[in-house]
Protein backbone atom coordinates (compact mmCIF):
# COMPACT_ATOMS: atom_id res chain seq x y z
CA UNK A 1 0.00 0.00 0.00
CA UNK A 2 1.55 3.03 -1.44
CA UNK A 3 0.04 6.60 -1.26
CA UNK A 4 1.70 9.27 -3.73
CA UNK A 5 1.63 13.20 -2.34
CA UNK A 6 1.28 15.80 -5.32
CA UNK A 7 4.38 17.74 -4.27
CA UNK A 8 4.46 20.34 -6.77
CA UNK A 9 3.56 23.22 -4.32
CA UNK A 10 1.78 23.92 -1.66
CA UNK A 11 1.06 21.79 1.94
CA UNK A 12 2.35 18.27 1.02
CA UNK A 13 4.73 17.56 3.58
CA UNK A 14 2.24 17.74 6.15
CA UNK A 15 0.02 15.05 5.08
CA UNK A 16 3.19 12.97 4.44
CA UNK A 17 3.74 13.71 7.84
CA UNK A 18 0.48 12.02 8.71
CA UNK A 19 0.90 9.28 6.22
CA UNK A 20 4.27 8.32 7.96
CA UNK A 21 2.34 8.79 11.54
CA UNK A 22 -0.39 5.92 10.20
CA UNK A 23 2.00 3.33 9.29
CA UNK A 24 1.52 4.38 5.59
CA UNK A 25 3.93 4.14 3.35
CA UNK A 26 4.44 7.07 0.82
CA UNK A 27 6.27 8.48 -1.89
CA UNK A 28 6.29 12.10 -4.48
CA UNK A 29 5.24 13.06 -7.20
CA UNK A 30 7.12 15.74 -8.74
CA UNK A 31 8.34 14.42 -12.52
CA UNK A 32 6.40 12.36 -14.93
CA UNK A 33 8.73 9.63 -14.50
CA UNK A 34 7.70 9.13 -11.01
CA UNK A 35 4.26 8.30 -12.09
CA UNK A 36 6.01 4.85 -13.40
CA UNK A 37 6.05 3.53 -10.27
CA UNK A 38 3.01 1.64 -8.75
CA UNK A 39 0.83 3.92 -6.10
CA UNK A 40 -2.60 2.79 -4.73
CA UNK A 41 -4.07 6.09 -4.09
CA UNK A 42 -2.90 10.22 -4.53
CA UNK A 43 -3.04 13.01 -2.21
CA UNK A 44 -3.57 16.59 -3.65
CA UNK A 45 -2.53 18.86 -1.36
CA UNK A 46 -4.08 22.61 -0.21
CA UNK A 47 -1.92 25.19 -2.13
CA UNK A 48 -2.55 27.29 -5.18
CA UNK A 49 -4.89 25.54 -7.62
CA UNK A 50 -3.63 27.62 -10.61
CA UNK A 51 0.63 26.99 -10.29
CA UNK A 52 -0.41 23.73 -9.38
CA UNK A 53 -2.68 22.98 -13.21
CA UNK A 54 -0.07 24.79 -14.84
CA UNK A 55 2.63 22.83 -13.41
CA UNK A 56 0.96 19.63 -14.01
CA UNK A 57 0.74 20.35 -17.62
CA UNK A 58 4.22 21.88 -18.19
CA UNK A 59 5.66 18.84 -16.71
CA UNK A 60 3.44 16.31 -18.39
CA UNK A 61 1.92 15.22 -15.82
CA UNK A 62 -1.83 15.97 -16.53
CA UNK A 63 -3.07 13.86 -18.56
CA UNK A 64 -1.83 10.78 -16.95
CA UNK A 65 -2.88 11.44 -13.72
CA UNK A 66 -6.43 12.30 -15.03
CA UNK A 67 -6.91 8.99 -16.86
CA UNK A 68 -5.43 7.60 -13.35
CA UNK A 69 -8.31 9.36 -10.96
CA UNK A 70 -10.81 8.56 -13.77
CA UNK A 71 -10.02 4.80 -13.68
CA UNK A 72 -10.79 4.80 -10.45
CA UNK A 73 -7.71 5.43 -8.37
CA UNK A 74 -8.38 6.64 -4.60
CA UNK A 75 -7.98 10.30 -4.13
CA UNK A 76 -8.16 12.75 -0.99
CA UNK A 77 -8.16 16.25 -2.33
CA UNK A 78 -7.84 19.42 -0.23
CA UNK A 79 -8.42 22.82 -0.86
CA UNK A 80 -6.70 23.83 -4.29
CA UNK A 81 -6.79 19.80 -4.56
CA UNK A 82 -10.75 19.88 -4.52
CA UNK A 83 -10.58 22.92 -7.06
CA UNK A 84 -7.96 20.34 -9.49
CA UNK A 85 -10.92 17.81 -9.47
CA UNK A 86 -14.02 20.18 -10.07
CA UNK A 87 -16.30 19.91 -12.76
CA UNK A 88 -16.11 23.81 -12.88
CA UNK A 89 -15.56 26.83 -11.02
CA UNK A 90 -18.43 29.40 -10.85
CA UNK A 91 -15.75 32.40 -10.49
CA UNK A 92 -13.06 31.15 -12.75
CA UNK A 93 -13.45 29.97 -16.63
CA UNK A 94 -10.35 27.18 -15.65
CA UNK A 95 -10.89 23.94 -14.63
CA UNK A 96 -8.90 20.88 -14.08
CA UNK A 97 -9.45 17.25 -13.70
CA UNK A 98 -13.17 17.40 -14.07
CA UNK A 99 -13.37 14.33 -12.37
CA UNK A 100 -16.03 15.63 -9.57
CA UNK A 101 -18.80 16.46 -10.59
CA UNK A 102 -19.41 19.64 -8.47
CA UNK A 103 -19.31 23.30 -8.89
CA UNK A 104 -16.67 25.27 -6.64
CA UNK A 105 -16.56 29.06 -5.42
CA UNK A 106 -12.58 29.89 -5.90
CA UNK A 107 -11.97 31.89 -2.68
CA UNK A 108 -15.66 32.00 -1.62
CA UNK A 109 -14.27 33.39 1.90
CA UNK A 110 -12.27 36.23 0.56
CA UNK A 111 -9.03 36.82 -0.31
CA UNK A 112 -7.31 38.38 2.67
CA UNK A 113 -9.56 37.81 5.39
CA UNK A 114 -10.52 34.10 4.55
CA UNK A 115 -9.09 32.35 6.84
CA UNK A 116 -10.88 30.56 10.21
CA UNK A 117 -11.32 27.61 11.86
CA UNK A 118 -14.62 25.58 12.60
CA UNK A 119 -15.70 22.80 14.54
CA UNK A 120 -18.42 20.33 11.94
CA UNK A 121 -19.09 16.84 12.03
CA UNK A 122 -17.94 15.07 8.71
CA UNK A 123 -19.83 12.00 7.70
CA UNK A 124 -19.80 9.88 10.60
CA UNK A 125 -17.50 10.96 11.98
CA UNK A 126 -18.64 14.16 15.22
CA UNK A 127 -16.79 17.28 15.31
CA UNK A 128 -13.85 17.46 13.44
CA UNK A 129 -11.41 20.42 13.38
CA UNK A 130 -11.53 22.53 10.14
CA UNK A 131 -9.27 24.93 9.33
CA UNK A 132 -9.65 27.27 5.76
CA UNK A 133 -7.30 29.07 4.29
CA UNK A 134 -8.39 31.21 1.33
CA UNK A 135 -10.87 28.05 0.76
CA UNK A 136 -13.29 26.97 -1.50
CA UNK A 137 -16.61 25.86 -1.03
CA UNK A 138 -18.98 23.90 -3.22
CA UNK A 139 -22.01 25.67 -4.52
CA UNK A 140 -23.61 22.73 -6.32
CA UNK A 141 -23.04 18.80 -6.44
CA UNK A 142 -24.80 16.18 -8.86
CA UNK A 143 -27.20 14.27 -6.70
CA UNK A 144 -24.97 11.22 -6.74
CA UNK A 145 -22.31 13.10 -4.97
CA UNK A 146 -22.30 12.29 -0.90
CA UNK A 147 -22.36 15.72 0.71
CA UNK A 148 -20.51 15.01 4.13
CA UNK A 149 -19.83 18.43 5.87
CA UNK A 150 -21.17 22.39 5.79
CA UNK A 151 -20.08 24.67 7.37
CA UNK A 152 -22.43 27.55 7.87
CA UNK A 153 -24.99 26.07 5.31
CA UNK A 154 -22.11 25.49 2.65
CA UNK A 155 -20.94 22.16 1.20
CA UNK A 156 -16.94 21.48 2.13
CA UNK A 157 -16.76 18.02 2.28
CA UNK A 158 -18.13 15.44 -0.47
CA UNK A 159 -16.99 11.87 -1.46
CA UNK A 160 -17.67 10.57 -4.97
CA UNK A 161 -16.90 7.11 -5.98
CA UNK A 162 -12.75 7.20 -5.45
CA UNK A 163 -12.77 10.89 -4.81
CA UNK A 164 -13.10 12.65 -1.13
CA UNK A 165 -12.55 16.24 -1.40
CA UNK A 166 -12.59 18.79 0.78
CA UNK A 167 -12.72 22.98 1.37
CA UNK A 168 -10.21 22.80 4.76
CA UNK A 169 -6.89 21.97 5.36
CA UNK A 170 -6.79 18.65 7.90
CA UNK A 171 -3.46 18.22 7.97
CA UNK A 172 -2.82 21.47 9.61
CA UNK A 173 -5.13 20.03 12.27
CA UNK A 174 -3.89 16.94 15.13
CA UNK A 175 -7.18 15.12 14.34
CA UNK A 176 -5.96 11.96 12.18
CA UNK A 177 -9.62 10.91 11.54
CA UNK A 178 -10.43 11.81 7.95
CA UNK A 179 -6.87 10.59 6.68
CA UNK A 180 -7.90 7.51 8.49
CA UNK A 181 -11.17 7.41 6.75
CA UNK A 182 -9.49 7.69 3.16
CA UNK A 183 -6.85 4.89 3.92
CA UNK A 184 -9.56 2.87 5.44
CA UNK A 185 -12.91 3.75 3.09
CA UNK A 186 -11.53 4.72 -0.08
CA UNK A 187 -8.37 3.14 -0.80
CA UNK A 188 -10.05 -0.19 1.50
CA UNK A 189 -6.50 -0.71 3.18
N1 LIG B 1 -7.14 29.90 -2.87
C1 LIG B 1 -6.46 28.74 -3.36
C2 LIG B 1 -6.89 28.44 -4.80
O1 LIG B 1 -7.81 28.99 -5.27
C3 LIG B 1 -6.73 27.53 -2.48
C4 LIG B 1 -6.22 27.83 -1.08
C5 LIG B 1 -5.68 26.63 -0.35
O2 LIG B 1 -5.40 25.57 -0.91
N2 LIG B 1 -5.43 26.83 0.92
O3 LIG B 1 -6.29 27.63 -5.42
Amino acid sequence: MKIAVLALQGAFYEHEMILTELGADYMELRKKEDLSDSFDGLILPGGESTAQGKLLKELGMFEPLQEKIRGGLPVLATCAGLILLAEKSCNDERAWFQTLPVTVRRNAYGRQLGSFHAVQDFGSLSAVPMTFIRAPYIESVRKDVEILAKVDGNIVGVRYQNQLAISFHPELDSDRRIHRMFLKDICNT
